[in-house]
């Protein structure tokens, strides 16, 4: 069994780190929710799509470091290693930022990967399992040429393009509950739901 990931959103929970950003920099209300979508819409309203953007980079970029796992995240990933199960990333961002300093965006979740998806000093995914590609287009081509019996992805979008390997399973991660499950195989909305959901089959 190989199961493919995508990284930003599915893995990385951004939430925490976009709201303590946009404190740290006085751009939002304290009382506002501990969410990106929540800092994002603020801004916005604002006028301040260019704040917005500029702040995408610095997060994603010089602060990547400071993202966390969702819960269980790593955790199931442990649990499917020492099953002998494959796993591979595959995600799709931009080598730099649109606005702001030219920071390595790419380099930058590599290094998240290696620091973060870890069991001792043993790499949970191997380095040459870890796929960032520019373009959608590539992620799709990246995501078929894997071979993937599983696609775990936050974006319906991703799952339901006409690229995507017939033979994969596509499952929708929704930790907020914002789509609807037509044309996936599941939807699941925490890492525990999709460590049930993956136990489930390993019994089987
Ligand atoms: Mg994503």
């Amino acid at each position: 069994m190989r199961i493919g990931f995508d990284f930003d959103n599915t893995i990385v929970s951004y939430d925490e780190l976009f709201y303590r950003v946009a404190i740290e920099k006085q751009l939002i209300p304290a009382d506002l929710p501990k969410s990106k979508l929540a800092v994002r819409d603020f801004l916005r309203k604002a006028d301040n799509e260019d704040t917005w953007t500029e702040m995408q980079g610095y997060v994603y970029g010089t602060r990547m470091g400071d993202a966390l796992a969702y819960p269980g995240a790593i955790e199931f990933m442990r649990l499917a290693r020492n099953r002998g199960i494959a796993m591979v990333i595959v995600s799709h961002k931009t080598n730099y930022p649109f606005r702001g300093p030219k920071y390595d965006l790419h380099q930058a979740a590599r290094g998240w990967v290696e620091s973060f998806l870890v069991d001792g000093i043993e790499n949970l995914i191997e380095p040459d399992q870890v796929f960032f590609e520019v373009t959608k287009k590539d992620k799709l081509a990246r995501i078929a040429q894997c071979e993937c019996d599983f696609f775990i992805d936050d974006l319906p979008e991703i799952l339901l393009m006409p690229e995507f390997p017939q033979k994969t399973e596509r499952i929708l991660f929704d930790p907020e509950n914002n789509h609807g499950v037509e044309g996936m195989g599941a939807r699941l909305e925490s890492w525990k739901e999709i460590r049930n959901y993956f136990e489930m089959k390993w019994k089987t």
